[in-house]
């Protein structure tokens, strides 16, 4: 099964899209980039706007029919703007149908556990978009980054993850992964600015700097991710995420073709007889009544 995958001259935004097996160089990737947005900010604020307001209607279609379950998953360095994503993408897309799940240090239950059990746990179900802020990727990044596991068990993760992506689509579920990709100029800056606002100093950690020192390591281990887990049932899109807007305005685009590609359906409408048979039966109720 998997996705259909649109051509560029369609979707433009497509073309941040990693395609199986491409070796990935992340300089080449401009973070600052905002090429599909050539109106700037303001016009790319209005078309955020729209498209909310598209991905609202969506979402209640995809709950009412009780089909399809949507993942995104969205990985990045700290600053990258997931919590931002999350935040602005799906304001006002109504709450009872989408669903964060967040993913920390492991507990020692997880620990006890393989590495997909907390996971598998916090997929979607049907009718359901689940955002995975941060998600199993963090089990061949961070661990990888600070030798939590061997190399031989890291290295056979990429496939696993693969073959647990492939279940899970065959099964019904879209996924859409989005590396939010920032550098390290712009990381700082965003640092700095937690600093410098008090309100904002709750989401500086001391352990923040100790990743950032080791922004290399991080980038190769990203750069695999994006060459062995990009499939065609769950491909990967490299998000130029220096400026938020346009962050924001590629990830609803792809979000909201996405689900215009799925075609959702409605569960059909009433009969004209049964309206008129449950209309009968309301104004038996008001007589008894
Ligand atoms: P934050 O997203 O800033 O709240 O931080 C969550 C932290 O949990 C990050 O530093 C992640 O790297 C870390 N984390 C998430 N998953 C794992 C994992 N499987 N093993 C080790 N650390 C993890
Ligand atoms: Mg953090």
């Amino acid at each position: 099964m998997g996705l259909a995958l649109p051509t560029e001259r369609h979707y433009p935004m497509h073309t941040y899209r990693i395609d199986p097996g491409k070796k990935v160089n992340l300089d080449d990737f401009d973070p600052a980039e905002t090429r599909y947005a050539p109106g700037g900010k303001e016009n790319a604020e209005q078309s955020l706007l729209q498209l909310n307001r598209q991905l609202e209607a969506l979402q209640e279609s995809l709950y009412a029919e009780h089909k399809h379950r949507v993942l995104v998953v969205l990985q990045g360095m700290d600053t990258s703007g997931k919590d931002g994503v999350i935040r602005r993408v799906f304001e006002g897309v109504n709450p009872q149908g989408v669903r964060v799940a967040s993913f920390k240090v492991p507990t020692p239950v997880e620990l006890d556990h393989d590495y997909l059990w907390r996971v598998h746990q916090q997929t979607p179900a049907r009718g359901e978009i689940v955002i995975f802020n941060r998600s199993h990727y963090e089990d061949v990044l961070v661990v990888r980054v600070h030798s939590l596991v061997p190399e031989a068990v890291w290295k056979k993760r990429y496939e696993q993850i693969n073959a647990f992506e492939r279940l899970l689509t065959d099964e019904g579920t879209t996924i859409l992964k989005f590396f939010l990709h920032i550098d390290p100029q712009e990381q700082k800056e965003r640092l700095l600015e937690r600093l410098e606002k008090p309100e904002k100093n709750w989401k500086f950690n001391a352990g923040d700097l100790k990743e950032r020192a080791l922004w290399k390591e991080y980038m190769k281990a990203y750069e695999d991710v994006l060459e062995k887990t990009s499939t065609p049932w769950a491909p990967w899109y490299v998000v130029p995420a220096n400026k938020k807007w346009y962050r924001d305005l590629v990830i609803s685009t792809l979000l909201v073709e996405t689900l215009q590609n799925l075609e959702i359906r409605l569960p059909a409408p009433f009969s004209a007889q049964e309206i008129a048979e449950f209309r009968r039966q309301l104004s038996q109720e008001d007589r008894s009544g």
